[in-house]
């Protein structure tokens, strides 16, 4: 259905000294019908980019974003409103998206209203209350003239997800959409969405910092680091064979919360960069100003040669659907890299 091929994102920064963000290089995937590509990676390593540019909220300085195999564009808005009516965008913070003032029957009518054409009283009810039962949320009466402070966390995500699935969309793109809900209620949200993913066939792009809900929901994760997919496979695959040093770093450190935290970025500054205090063993988070050269992650990289630090990692294969980017694999006798191992 959609389609990034070798996406570019640059911007500038502190224009006066002509710095420019390397936001996203060459990134590829596509979304299918009934299937979840997860996007996992730390804080700041451009996956929120990346979905701003499937959404067409962001414009690529290179590559090109398909519909269906056609450019797609949202120039004007007629064509913006057309494209938002198949792709449609959930994010991570359902009390920043949903318009406090507003009650939850009012938040569904508009996109009812302004995408579907909707305009019968009584066609606008049915419709409401399908969405509020496609989403869980029963009986449909007790939501409707809710405000979304009188919601919890998990009800005001699955209003958010209404409101995408009011203009019947073929693609949903969740960033984070999950993580700030409690653990208890983040499967749930989960489980809903991975029921209508099969029963709508909808194609999803599943952003997370948490490759372990990744595992568990996605047919396909690709693992971003610094602006660049490292590793790409099925959900299957990347899991139990990684073959980047950065995926086995993130599937080691799942269990121990410090860890975790860490690579998830200690705090979100809410510019999606990473923050630029933290430290820790593995160095700080990539600067996408100044990116390393060669590989993007040689100097947090445990395994890395003298080499990594000048020449751009090789894309290798490892079957016909899992690929990696990094010069150990070429080595595959190479004890350093044995992931059966864990390394200290
Ligand atoms: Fe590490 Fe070098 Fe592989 Fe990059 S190319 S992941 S620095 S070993
Ligand atoms: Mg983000």
């Amino acid at each position: 259905v959609l389609e990034a091929v070798d996406v570019t994102v640059h911007y500038p920064v502190h224009r006066s000294r002509g710095e420019t963000v390397h936001a996203l290089e060459n990134a590829s995937l596509s979304l299918r019908p009934g299937r979840t590509v997860a996007l996992v990676g730390e804080s700041g390593s451009g996956k929120s980019t990346f979905a701003r540019t499937l959404a067409l909220a962001q414009e690529p300085t290179g590559g090109s974003v398909l519909l269906y195999g056609k450019p797609a564009s949202a120039r004007g808005r007629r064509a913006r409103r057309a494209y938002a009516s198949r792709v449609q965008m959930v994010l991570q913070d359902p009390f920043g998206s949903l318009n406090p003032l507003h009650r939850v029957r009012y938040l569904l009518e508009r996109p009812l209203r302004l995408h579907a054409s909707v305009t019968d009283r009584d066609d606008l009810e049915r419709r409401l209350r399908g969405l509020l039962e496609r989403v869980r949320l029963t009986p449909p009466e007790r939501f409707l003239d809710a405000f979304p402070h009188e919601l919890s966390g998990g009800q005001r995500q699955r209003v958010a997800i209404a409101r995408a699935l009011a203009v019947e969309p073929e693609v949903l793109l969740g960033d984070e959409l999950v993580s700030m809900l409690d653990v208890s209620i983040r499967l749930e949200i989960l489980n809903l969405l991975a029921t209508l993913r099969d029963e709508e066939h909808l194609a999803m792009l599943y952003i997370t910092h948490d490759i372990a809900g990744a595992r568990y929901f996605a047919d396909e994760i690709a693992v971003m680091y610094a602006g660049e997919i490292v590793e790409y496979g099925t959900a299957e695959d990347v899991t139990q064979a990684p073959a980047h040093p950065y995926t086995r770093l993130l599937l080691d450190s799942t269990p121990d919360p410090d860890r975790m935290e860490f690579l998830a970025g200690r705090t979100n500054r809410g510019d999606g960069m990473a923050p630029d205090t933290a430290e820790d063993d593995y160095g700080e988070p990539p600067d996408l100003v100044h990116p390393p050269s060669g590989c993007r992650f040689h100097p947090r990289c445990p395994l890395a040669r003298p080499a990594c630090g000048t020449e751009p990692p090789p894309r290798v294969d490892m079957t016909e659907r899992h690929w990696a980017r990094c010069v150990l694999l070429l080595e595959p006798d190479e004890d350093a890299y044995d992931h059966t191992t864990t390394p200290e």
